[in-house]
């Protein structure tokens, strides 16, 4: 492989700062509690405020929300709670005699609290509020806290509709740090979540990992700034593939967009013109950082290559415009969510097409994908072994705890041999 161009930055280049700067507001409001909440958002967003969004404040932000963007909210609900739904239905409870006597069986049930983020610094993400208060509700979690930074008085209007819509319980005016921490702990609320979703900014992601650490919570996902791939062949547009790049590049200065490619001809012509396309935008200084710092475009010798490249890499977001689309779904194995063919762009899985926006970045894709309905669900297990079924499964239980060393859990498997089965020998 050989680079058309190279990034000069990455997310592990960042992260050592990003997590100590984190730690220390984690402790700050671990020791002083909503204290240091109020004091945190004061310092980071301006508000002094109230924090829960009372009914009437929310009303108030839905009535200005105009009727056509209700209504594109209410459609990309459908999509991404029917995506969700679907996801729920895929699963099941299921209950199995797996030797005679043994009944073992599975249960799923719903986490009682999710705490959903939804980012808000630099723009809107109403449809964020969809992916993760909806997903969560499609799971049947009782209690959705969300929180979302104010910007300026409120939070924006769609976003109170759109978390309206998707049935959010609690609604808390807060961002950054603070309200990861406010969510975790219960703090104004008195509801600690069961598990931290949703996307932000490097500082959220960063405080979700560090609180789910403790073992007191879990997170969806490490879902920080975005990223973006895409896989073009010799026969994709470069315009279509360098308005792509820039699209996701928009989201802020340390989002890496990166173009791999076996045409040398294609990967030089979306060079050329990316610089152009950037200037064209109406806030040019931050896709213009994001590709500078961040843009890669990689020249790789064939398929074959291409798919390693990918899979080292484990984008966040990876479109594929090559011929062949097949060959892609079955051999690309590490990345958030795919989009294939030309006629998907990120954008529509971004707002409204149906599969979650909230997905792995930093190599997160490693080991998970998005978000998903499973995230908000615990997969129990049980067993009732009947008294005749001792003899086989008690014998062998107590053999390997004498291996392992453990007399006690041997001794309670021998107890009950010796209760249910009297005068056979057991030694
Ligand atoms: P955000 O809501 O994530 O962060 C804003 C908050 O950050 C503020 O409320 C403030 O409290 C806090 N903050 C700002 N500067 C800080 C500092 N110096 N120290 C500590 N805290 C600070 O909104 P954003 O900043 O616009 O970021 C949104 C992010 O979400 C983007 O990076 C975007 O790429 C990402 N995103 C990721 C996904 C995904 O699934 N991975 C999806 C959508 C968006």
């Amino acid at each position: 492989m050989e680079y058309i161009k190279k990034a000069v930055k990455s997310a592990e280049s960042d992260s050592d700062e990003i997590r100590g700067i984190v730690k220390g507001i984690l402790d700050d409001i671990e020791k002083n509690g909503e204290k240091a909440v109020r004091e945190l958002a004061r310092k980071f967003d301006n508000w002094e405020g109230d924090f829960i969004l009372s009914p009437e404040k929310k009303q108030k932000l839905i009535d200005q929300v105009p009727e056509d963007i209700k209504q594109d909210i209410r459609f990309a609900h459908e999509q991404i709670f029917g995506f969700a739904k679907a996801q729920k239905e895929s699963i099941s409870e299921f209950e199995k005699e797996t030797l005679p006597g043994v009944r073992l069986g599975q249960r799923i049930v719903p986490m009682d609290v999710a705490g959903c983020y939804i980012p808000g610094g630099r723009f809107a993400h109403a449809c964020s509020a969809l992916m993760s208060v909806g997903t969560a509700k499609a799971a049947g979690v009782k209690t959705v806290i969300a929180c979302s930074p104010p910007r300026g008085e409120s939070i924006a209007p769609a976003v109170a509709y759109a978390l309206d819509v998707a049935g959010a319980d609690i609604i808390i005016e807060m961002g950054g740090v603070q309200a990861i921490a406010t969510m975790a702990f219960g703090l104004f609320t008195g509801k600690p979540a069961n598990i931290l979703a949703g996307p932000g900014n490097a500082y959220v992601a960063e405080a979700k990992s560090i609180l789910s650490s403790n073992g007191k919570c879990t997170i969806d996902v490490f879902a920080g700034p975005t990223e973006s791939a895409i896989i073009a062949d010799k026969t994709a547009d470069y315009m279509t593939v360098a308005i792509d790049l820039v699209s996701q590049a928009e989201h802020g200065i340390n989002s890496p967009v990166w173009l791999f490619t076996d045409s040398r001809e294609l990967g030089e012509k979306v060079l050329e013109v990316m610089p152009k396309i950037i200037a064209d935008m109406p806030d040019p200084k931050v896709p213009e950082a994001s590709w500078r710092d961040y843009g890669e475009i990689v020249l790789c010798k064939d398929r074959e290559e291409l798919c390693r490249v990918n899979d080292e890499y484990a984008a966040e977001h990876v479109q594929v415009i090559a011929e062949d689309l097949e060959f892609w779904v079955k051999n690309l194995n590490s990345y958030g969510s795919l989009f294939l063919g030309e006629g998907s762009t990120v954008p529509h899985g971004d707002k409204c097409s149906g599969t979650n926006h909230i997905l792995p970045t930093k190599k997160a894709g490693f080991y998970s994908g998005g978000l998903n309905v499973l995230k908000f669900l615990k997969i129990y297990t049980y067993q009732e072994i009947s008294k005749d079924a001792n003899k086989v499964i008690s014998a062998a239980a107590s053999r390997l705890s004498r291996v392992e060393g453990m007399e006690g859990h041997a001794r309670a498997c021998d107890w009950r041999l010796k209760k249910y089965f009297p005068g056979q020998d057991w030694d």
